[in-house]
């Protein structure tokens, strides 16, 4: 049962879109998922149709809960909601970016998002978690309660840089963490071929990442920008855009292969 961070420090990349289409998209295809927004921004939330004012708890009191009740969080299963068929979401507001002044003075406070999804992890075959844009406390406990981190890249000129940091982050993790993270995949987004850097780029992030690059990649397609405004992802609202379809390719070339493992 894969639980993959969605993560890349970079703004704007496409960490939202890649969550919420491959949540959907998984659901879709029959797994049980989990989509966790980790992001204060509430961006996944919100291209879910989940209304912000009306989620009863979000992530912010599943961390309050789990830092003041360490023997037994369950703050987690009230601020579970269920989206579609096989889609759960664990949504997140402004409130979020109040979690980490909370952690920080927390025991273990790389590892309290892994000690409060722990009671829900064997409900579900798939669980993404949307990290924000910074390396901060946050993306540090989605790297220590991951298994894998999926990197989406835009083709810009500075889709290489804050690479290294990255990497050097999930390194550490990896080694005085959680042994077992690494880098899943690399996915490719708003790709357009008629852009002259695109293939310039691609063959960088190829020769660093080799065949951790998906094959799949993620063409800019209009749809996937607009199907947040309609709360529902774009595999859903409209399937058969070239969006959505390389979503679908990309599930199709990771799922077989992690849910076997
Ligand atoms: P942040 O770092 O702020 O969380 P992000 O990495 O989650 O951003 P997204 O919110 O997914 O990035 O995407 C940034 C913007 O680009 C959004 O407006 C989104 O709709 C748009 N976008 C993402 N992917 C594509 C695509 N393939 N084609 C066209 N637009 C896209
Ligand atoms: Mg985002």
């Amino acid at each position: 049962m894969p639980i993959w961070g969605v993560v890349n420090q970079k703004g704007g990349v496409g960490k939202t879109t890649t969550s919420v289409n491959l949540a959907a998209g998984l659901a879709q295809k029959g797994h049980r998922t989990l989509l966790i927004d980790c992001d204060p921004q509430g961006n996944a939330t919100t291209g879910l149709g989940i209304d912000k004012a009306k989620a009863d708890a979000t992530l912010y009191e599943v961390f309050a809960d789990a830092v003041d009740n360490p023997d037994s969080p369950t703050a987690i299963h009230a601020a579970i909601c269920n989206v579609r068929p096989n889609l759960d979401l664990l949504p997140a507001t402004l409130d979020l970016a109040g979690a980490e002044p909370i952690l920080l003075n927390a025991v273990g406070k790389e590892l309290i998002l892994r000690d409060a999804l722990s009671p829900v992890v064997g409900n579900y075959d798939w669980i993404i978690l949307d990290a924000p844009p910074s390396l901060g406390l946050l993306t540090i406990n989605i790297l220590s309660a991951a298994d894998a981190v999926l990197v989406p890249m835009q083709c810009e000129f500075y889709a290489l840089e804050g690479l290294s940091q990255l990497l050097k982050t999930i390194d550490i993790v990896k080694r005085r963490i959680n042994p077992k993270i690494h880098v899943a995949k690399v996915l490719l987004t708003m790709y357009d071929p008629r852009n002259r850097l695109t293939q310039q780029v691609t063959d960088e992030v190829r020769s660093y990442f080799g065949d951790k690059v998906a094959r799949t990649v993620i063409p800019r397609n209009v749809r996937l920008s607009e199907s947040p405004s309609f709360g529902e992802a774009a595999v859903q609202r409209f399937p058969t855009s070239k969006g959505a379809e390389a979503y679908m390719a990309f599930i199709e070339e990771v799922a077989p292969t992690c849910v076997a493992l």
